[in-house]
Parts: C-alpha cells; sequence; structure tokens
C-alpha cells in the first residue's frame, strides 16, 4: 500500500482524497518532501495556537507544482466567522477540493495569505493546526486495521467508552456491535469489506472524537444511497454543531440553512450571500438549483 508508517497515515487522515487521484504518488512525495515538520496528530496544543475557528482567504492564487501554467485559483478571498456554516458549491473542476487542500496546507498558496484568526496559518506549526480541523470526504479510505485504530486516529489516547460514543452519535454503533469482534473487526483488504455509508460513519465517528474546531466536508454525501445518506446526513448535523464547518455540498438541498453560501466557478467567486439572497440574484447559484429541482 501506499501509506506506509505514521505521518503518511496522517495525510491519509487529513485528505483521503488525494489517494484516488491521478498522480497521487508523486503529489504526496511533493508535499511530504516539503514541509520536514511533524505532522503526526498531537493531543496537545499550544494556548497560542488554539484555534477559534475563523478562516479568511486573501487574494489566495494558485497553481498546481505539476501544471504551472494552469491556474486554478485566481484572487480568491473569503471569510468565515467562527461557528459558521458556510457551503462551497460550484461546477465541478470549479476549485472546491483545492480549497479544502490549501486549508490543510497540503499545498501553499501561490500568492495571498490563509489566516486563521486574522494569524498567518504558515505562524502555527502544521501538526497542531491539522490537529484542529477534521475532513469527511467523499470517498473515506480506512487503513488496514481494526475499526477501534480507525476511529481512535485522531486521538490515540481514546479509551474504549470514548470510541463507543463517538460511534454512537457518528450512527455507527448499530451496525459495529453486529460484528462479533465490534470495535475489533478488521477491515479493508485484510479484513471485512464496510459500505460507504459505513465507511462514512467511521470517518464520522474518528472526527466526533477528534472534537475540531474546524470541520470540512467535501461531498461526503454524494455517493450515497438514499437510505444510508439520511443516517450519514443526521450524523454529520450533529457533528457540526458549536463549530465552523466548511460544507462543499453537490446537493444543493443540503445546504439552503448555511449561514453563507460561496459559489465558485473556474477558480473565482462568482456569487456569495444566502440561500434566498442568491436566488434572487439570478445567477449561477440560481442556474444550478433549477437544474436540480427539475430532475
Ligand atoms: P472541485 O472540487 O470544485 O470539483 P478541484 O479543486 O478538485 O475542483 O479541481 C480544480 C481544478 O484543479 C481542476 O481543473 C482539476 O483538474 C485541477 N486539479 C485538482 N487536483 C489536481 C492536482 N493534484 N494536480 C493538478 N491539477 C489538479
Ligand atoms: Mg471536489
Amino acid at each position: 500500500s501506499l501509506f506506509i508508517g505514521g505521518s503518511v497515515a496522517g495525510l491519509a487522515e487529513v485528505y483521503t482524497n488525494l489517494q484516488k487521484s491521478i498522480g497521487a504518488t508523486e503529489h504526496l512525495l511533493e508535499i511530504l518532501d516539503e514541509p520536514a515538520e511533524d505532522i503526526t496528530p498531537v493531543t496537545t496544543i499550544a494556548p497560542e495556537n488554539q484555534l477559534d475557528g475563523q478562516i479568511s482567504f486573501r487574494d489566495i492564487s494558485f497553481h498546481y507544482p505539476s501544471r504551472p501554467d494552469l491556474t486554478i485559483m485566481d484572487s480568491v478571498s473569503f471569510d468565515v466567522y467562527a461557528d459558521q456554516k458556510v457551503a462551497l458549491v460550484g461546477p465541478s473542476g470549479a476549485g472546491k477540493s483545492t480549497i479544502v487542500s490549501l486549508l490543510l496546507r497540503l499545498y501553499d498558496p501561490v500568492s495571498g495569505h490563509i489566516l486563521f484568526d486574522g494569524k498567518d496559518s504558515k505562524s502555527f506549526p502544521l501538526s497542531e493546526l491539522r490537529s484542529q480541523m477534521a475532513v469527511v470526504p467523499q470517498d473515506v479510505f480506512l487503513f488496514g486495521d481494526t475499526i477501534a485504530e480507525n476511529i481512535a486516529y485522531g486521538k490515540p489516547d481514546a479509551t474504549v467508552a470514548e470510541m463507543e460514543a463517538a460511534a454512537r452519535q457518528a450512527n455507527a454503533w448499530e451496525f459495529i456491535q453486529r460484528f462479533p469482534l465490534g470495535l475489533d473487526t478488521v477491515v479493508g483488504e485484510r479484513g471485512i469489506q464496510l459500505s460507504g455509508g459505513q465507511r462514512q460513519r467511521i470517518a464520522i465517528a474518528r472526527a466526533v472524537l477528534k472534537n475540531p474546531r474546524i470541520l470540512i466536508l467535501d461531498e461526503a454525501t454524494s455517493a450515497l444511497d438514499s437510505e444510508s445518506e439520511k443516517l450519514v446526513q443526521d450524523a454529520l448535523d450533529k457533528l457540526m454543531e458549536g463549530r465552523t464547518s466548511l460544507v462543499i455540498a453537490h446537493r444543493l438541498a443540503t445546504v439552503r440553512q448555511a449561514d453563507k453560501i460561496i459559489v465558485l466557478d473556474k477558480g473565482r467567486i462568482v456569487e456569495e450571500g444566502t440561500h434566498n439572497e442568491l436566488i434572487g440574484l439570478d445567477g449561477l447559484y440560481r442556474t444550478l438549483s433549477d437544474m436540480q429541482f427539475a430532475s
């Protein structure tokens, strides 16, 4: 497998989507080469590095290192205040997932600044920054270990009681306790295969235990059947309470209640506002919305 060792597993945990993208190996190596910092999860955060949860993008421009000719992000600026729920929407390829990679500092912008609580993201130790963020992606990658190890990944000292409580909140306990070995069930290539919705709920349990200040959902319910989707959405709604959340959603119905919706197209912000404001603008959001509800 591609993921060997603590720091690589750390990357797998922060953003598993990378794994399936073409050229994942090359990019992981690029990333691992750069910050010679220890990025394994930490449980203690220095008081000055504790996040309140405000995020600001200031004039962010970006291209991927492998494609310097291709501008992916052009002067993107936005603010997410602490405890807000902000949605990122837009056509496929608009740059939504790239924003997540930049937030996690898997890549740094070519120009511009990302601020957390008004401070440059580069002023925080990477391990402490990432320890306060959790991502639930569309395709959850579980390492070939037990369910317990997968849940406790962001909090290695978690007790069995804490894991169970997290699994319950994630709507995962019901299926976990049906396995004869429960939390000790081995998953992945060498163990049992879980459905997409079950893997999703394991990832949510992991995020519950991690208790991040900033939660990022990247199309977390896009690939699920409707019954699974309901269980996952319900668990996600609980998880978003009391923290800053950035929600990338394909289905616009799931982001109607967001404090703010940011509409991206071709690496630029084209509209920003609440659902009602954006419907009133009669622009891209309105078009995307009409398309979805017509079908
Ligand atoms: P979205 O999440 O909105 O669908 P992405 O952020 O994934 O969009 O992609 C934005 C653009 O960046 C696309 O043109 C995509 O092909 C390109 N891209 C994404 N990841 C990489 C990468 N690792 N290397 C090079 N180009 C990439
Ligand atoms: Mg994406």
